[in-house]
């Protein structure tokens, strides 16, 4: 029988057309219906050289439904490939023309040999989510543009993190993660974002590992260039957010690039001397929260559920509640998630649901004893129930609505005090 899911917290897979458009220069075509694109372009910080807008669309109808959309794949991509200065073309499907099996792959294949690449990648939305669609994205790149280097250059790691505009703090977080690697003499190549683009793209293949940080977003992909380039991989699950994680995350990334351990070390020190600096200067206002906030929920996909419950537990000693993982994460990769719950200092664990549905997750919300205010980190959804509770809100996650965020960022030392900063603000401006 069918189901109502309440607060959806993802787009269909055709939403990766926001993946395509976070590499500059990168232009999705779409072959789908005129309402998909219509509806899956909301996003806030979308604007710029293309946006949802002008993405080229086959629209397709009835008619073509009867007799296939194929001949208008084909013009649509022939014209864009006139009109649009771009410096890559995705094709990518929706629902109808998969579903009435237009052979969008063929007719892709015919523009092998333009001036500029074409490839496409299947993104109904019955295929999964937009988290789903952004692995598909990155897999069609490896698949149909890049080819196997030769040559490796040395100290080179590609990095992959986040889903861009799902998570509003992507640029951010990439640019973050680009600077730890940095400073352990590495060269970090991200795609997305500022001046990245096609170039870091052909350079795929000649990095020395993948760096994937993510629970499970990514990982599919690593695997795919791991057996098609020989590139080895790294997975590390948690964003690191917070002396604590970040530490960790250095060590282990410098253990596997065979970085020096007293390099490692002294860039550790460097970091954690100010962070902790910032927070003895704050460690009243911190002890005196504590007391009002005693345990948190964080209603999030699986990347900042996670990181931001380590950061939470770890970093600044509050107790977790039930933490709630809503991106709908495959079966497969759950059990290995919910056991990173468990690794929290202190021999503290947190339980971990996997629930996709708001309307039971507020019911859970609602029913646990919090002893005291609850401390609620989630999408927007989370807002009203949090303040039915009395509790402190921030939201952190899809959707977003309390906060606008150019380059801001959650992930490193940094990251951990501008979250600090977020969370205290809320809390001490109850008294005002
Ligand atoms: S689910 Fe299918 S029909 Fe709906 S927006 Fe996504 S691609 Fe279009």
């Amino acid at each position: 029988m069918a189901k109502l899911l309440d607060k959806q917290r993802y787009k269909c897979a055709l939403g990766a057309m926001q993946t395509v458009q976070a590499i500059e220069r990168a232009l999705p075509i779409l072959h789908s219906g005129p309402g998909c694109a219509q509806k899956l372009s909301e996003s806030v910080g979308s604007s710029g050289y293309f946006s949802p807008n002008i993405f080229p669309c086959t629209s397709i109808n009835e008619k073509d439904v009867v007799f296939g959309g194929v001949k208008k794949l084909n013009s649509t991509i022939e014209n864009a490939l006139k009109v649009i200065d771009a410096d890559l073309y995705v094709v990518l499907t929706g629902c109808i023309p998969e579903i009435v099996g237009d052979d969008s792959g063929e007719v892709v294949s015919r523009y092998e040999d333009a001036d500029k690449p074409v490839i496409y990648a299947p993104t109904a939305g019955f295929k999964g989510n937009n988290y789903k669609g952004h692995e598909q994205i990155i897999n069609a790149i490896v698949d149909q543009y890049l080819e196997k280097s030769d040559t490796k250059q040395k100290g080179l790691v590609n990095i992959w993190a986040d889903v861009p505009y799902q998570d509003l703090f992507w640029l951010g977080n990439l640019r973050e993660l680009e600077k730890l690697v940095s400073e352990l003499g590495l060269t970090p190549n991200t795609i997305f974002g500022y001046r990245r683009g096609i170039e870091n793209i052909k350079k795929i293949p000649k990095a020395e590992f993948n760096l994937l940080v993510s629970p499970w977003v990514g990982l599919s992909c690593v695997k795919k260039m791991e057996r098609k380039f020989g590139t080895p991989y790294l997975h590390y699950p948690t964003l690191p957010i917070g002396a604590t994680e970040t530490s960790k995350f250095l060590r282990e990334v410098g253990r596997f690039a065979g970085v020096d351990d007293a390099k490692v070390e002294a860039l550790i020190k460097e970091h954690e001397d100010y962070y902790y600096y910032l927070i003895e200067r704050y460690a009243d206002l911190f002890l005196e929260n504590r007391v009002i906030n005693k345990q948190f929920s964080v209603v999030a996909d699986a990347q900042y559920a996670l990181g931001i419950t380590k950061f939470l537990a770890n970093d600044l000693g509050l107790i977790p509640a039930k933490q709630f993982i809503v991106d709908d994460t495959p079966a497969n990769y759950r059990d290995k998630i919910e056991e990173e719950f468990k690794k929290l200092n202190y021999g503290v664990e947190a339980s971990v649901s996997f629930e996709t549905d708001g309307y039971r997750i507020h019911e859970e919300i609602r029913n646990h004893d919090y002893h005291g205010y609850p401390l609620v980190l989630g999408g927007y959804y989370e807002k009203e129930v949090t303040e039915q509770l009395k509790g402190n809100f921030l939201n952190v996650a899809y959707p977003v609505q309390d906060k606008v965020v150019l380059d801001d960022s959650y992930v490193g030392y940094t990251g951990g005090i501008r979250l600090i900063e977020d969370i205290y603000t809320v809390a001490v401006s109850r008294f005002n």
